[in-house]
């Protein structure tokens, strides 16, 4: 039987060794180094599947051109899915899947280095020593325990970052616009999450609710000189208020694996570009500011798992088995619950295959 194709963009060495060691054979993978866009389309052609990464602009344009040259279901290899025009995909008749959870551990676990980072100054002594500077001015840093911090977004990887911040010996506030009351933690207003917070960490979704969810008026609530991590979506933090509120001191120090204008900087070396994106240039320039590029999920453990999961998503369409991790446009509730009300829900996926 002739093997399914999939066009695989985005693709980065350490994918196509992940998916090359699991795929052994299964699919036709067609591995492409630029992203899915409406001009990369024809790398479709003839393809059944698409694979994508996160920061891919899936829009009705890309979900049209890819039905029309025959892809059936789109595999996003990421958890997010904020870029993707669901509405889009429902209509058109493509089917999209996600993987919904590769390892949360990466995630919080790089939360904690940016604050860990940040607040003993590691960034900072590292260049230092390597000139042989080992002068300590200025590295002064504060003991977490005792601190307080503020998990805004309790889902696997807010608990997983609200356990490590415990086991510092910190107390936990917690804030999630669906509060979970198996989880033990004590939450609260995101208004006195803010105020007694002394590290905030960001873990809920990107949704037109929570877009810019962190911005000039939070921060006037937030407690002075609080550390602020965000390793969930570029588009939760409004940035420009972010740099007012680094410059006067609201904001004591800021640890970002993601922007909000990150897609056409993140993942690429654009050393070479002359024309900066001027907050970004502003921000990374400032000394109690990392950034790193979207790598919180980037783990040997996290990769093996992306690739697990979409091969079992792929193979889930074409036996035409039930979908668990399809994401419809009429299934989705606010937060990204599932509701049941889909028409074209039946066999435990919401489109037939075609
Ligand atoms: P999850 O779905 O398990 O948890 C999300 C939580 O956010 C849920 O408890 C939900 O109730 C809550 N929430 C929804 N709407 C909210 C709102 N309006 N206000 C407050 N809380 C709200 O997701 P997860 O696996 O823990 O991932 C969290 C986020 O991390 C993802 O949305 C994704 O954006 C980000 N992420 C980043 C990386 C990375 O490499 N930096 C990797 C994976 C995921």
């Amino acid at each position: 039987m002739e093997l399914k194709k999939v066009a695989f963009f985005d693709t980065k060495p350490y994918d196509k060794e992940s998916f090359e060691r699991l795929n052994s054979g299964r699919y036709d993978i067609r591995y492409f180094e630029t992203r899915l866009t409406a001009a990369a389309l024809p790398l479709a052609d003839g393809c059944d599947a698409a694979c994508a990464f996160v920061n891919a602009e899936i829009d009705r344009a890309v979900v049209e051109g890819l039905v029309a040259r025959g892809v059936k279901v789109l595999a996003m290899r990421c958890a997010g899915y904020n870029n993707v025009d669901f509405k889009a995909a429902y209509e058109a008749g493509l089917t999209v899947v996600r993987v919904p959870a590769y390892s949360p551990y990466a995630v919080a676990e790089h939360a904690a280095a940016l604050l860990l980072s940040l607040n003993r100054h590691i960034h900072k002594a590292a260049a230092r020593t390597r000139d042989f500077n080992f002068s300590l001015a200025g590295l002064t840093g504060f003991d977490l325990h005792g601190k307080t911090a503020g998990v805004v977004g309790t889902g696997k990887i807010g608990r997983i970052f609200a356990d490590i911040c415990r086991g510092f010996g910190m107390k936990v506030l917690a804030y999630d616009a669906f509060p979970n009351p198996t989880t033990g933690l004590e939450y609260v207003t995101l208004d006195r999450l803010l105020a007694e917070s002394d590290i905030v960490s960001l873990h809920c979704p990107l949704l037109p609710e929570t877009k810019h969810l962190i911005n000039a008026d939070t921060f006037a609530k937030a407690k002075r000189g609080f550390t602020l991590i965000n390793t969930s979506r570029g588009g939760l933090v409004d940035s420009e208020a972010l740099l007012s509120a680094l410059r006067d001191g609201t904001v004591g120090a800021a640890g970002l694996d993601v922007y909000e204008e990150e897609s056409e900087w993140f993942y690429e070396d654009r050393s070479d570009v002359t024309r900066q994106n001027k907050t970004l240039s502003l921000l990374v320039s400032l000394p109690n500011v990392i950034v790193t590029s979207h790598q919180a999920f980037l783990t040997h453990e996290a990769l093996a798992n992306i690739a697990t999961t979409t091969l079992k998503n792929l193979d889930d369409y074409f036996a035409g088995a039930p979908l668990e991790n399809e994401i419809c446009y009429r299934c989705l509730g606010s937060g990204g619950a599932k509701k049941t009300d889909c028409p074209r829900r039946a066999n435990g996926r919401c489109h037939s295959v075609t």
